[in-house]
């Protein structure tokens, strides 16, 4: 066994070499193959791709940077965005690792800083007796400044490094609590709507599960960052993940036919690759789309309520 686990005597099934996908019996070469092809299933659904600009949003986490990766190789035109959070020495981190990956790949990288930074907002939502999990109020902060800077600056798509276990845990968290209007809108690509400044979004590791893009990044040398996240503490879906992945282990492509399956199911809801705009006003304060009844933005919210 090598530092992947996987057995040094086991053979691809289709050419003989070293085989380093042990489930799928894939050598380095057609593992490479298989991956690209998962990705370019999710990019056929737009039309004329190559010819526009995308803009990945980096974490300096294994998702985003192999989406980045990927997409270069591919020869999409892409360029790099990344938020620091301000989150101690894990956002520092993150943010020599990600430069180091845009010098490497030879890409543009936009560096955009929360100021106040996520512990201070956290604090003074915590002073005001405003309780939010952390993990909520960042995920919210970051789609609107993805958004916004891609809308901003022209770019036609944001992509983003969701994986198979991320959207069918999240599927299944949206099924047990009867949250359709969010398993309706989750969807591998979504298209522009300029008039309502919502920039498209496209999912390239939409149908790659988590070790997959492990191993790539593994395979293709790409340096992710070590240290977690101080609010990483295990939320409902890491615990949805663990107990997909158990019962993957024993029943080969469960996870890929499960999330098949929610798809075909919410298919006569979902709309296609159209955001649902029908509850979506622009944000009274920031002009920004928001389905809240009062017309005024979570992030707008947010930052309203600081000292
Ligand atoms: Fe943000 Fe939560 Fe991820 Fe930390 S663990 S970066 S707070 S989403
Ligand atoms: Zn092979
Ligand atoms: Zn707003």
């Amino acid at each position: 066994m090598n530092q992947l686990g996987i057995d040094k005597f086991l053979k691809c099934k289709f050419c003989n070499a070293r085989a380093v996908h042990p489930r799928l019996k894939l050598c380095k070469e057609h593992f490479i193959k298989y991956f690209d092809k998962k990705v370019l299933k999710v990019l056929k659904h737009v039309p004329n791709l190559k010819n526009q600009s995308l803009l990945v949003a980096v974490s300096g986490g294994k998702d985003s940077l192999t989406a980045a990766h990927v997409l270069k190789r591919l020869g999409f035109k892409i360029t790099l965005y990344f938020l620091n959070l301000g989150i101690f020495d894990f956002s520092l981190e993150s943010e020599r690792v990600v430069k180091s990956f845009a010098k490497n790949q030879d890409l543009d990288l936009n560096i955009d800083v929360l100021k106040p930074s996520l512990p201070e907002l956290l604090q003074s939502l915590n002073k005001k007796k405003i309780f939010r999990k952390p993990c909520s109020v960042c995920g919210l902060i970051k789609r609107y400044r993805i958004n916004k800077y891609t809308f901003e600056h022209g770019f036609s798509f944001t992509v983003t490094g969701h994986n198979l276990d991320d959207e069918l845990s999240l599927q299944v968290l949206n099924l047990a609590t009867q949250n359709f209007e969010q398993a309706e809108r989750l969807n591998t690509v979504l298209m522009p709507k300029p008039s309502l400044k919502l920039a498209g979004r496209i999912k390239p590791l939409y149908w790659l599960s988590e070790f997959d893009i492990a191993l790539y990044a593994k395979l293709n040398n790409i340096e992710v960052v070590k240290s977690r996240c101080v609010y990483n503490k295990g939320n409902k879906q890491f615990l949805i993940k663990q107990w997909l992945n158990n019962v993957d282990q024993s029943i080969p492509s469960f996870k890929q036919g499960l999330l098949k399956s929610i798809r075909k199911l919410l298919k006569h809801k979902v709309k296609g690759l159209e955001f649902d705009t029908s509850n979506v006003k622009p944000c009274k304060r920031c002009g920004y789309p928001t389905t809240s009844k009062d017309q005024v933005c979570s992030y707008c919210k947010i930052f309203e309520n600081l000292d």
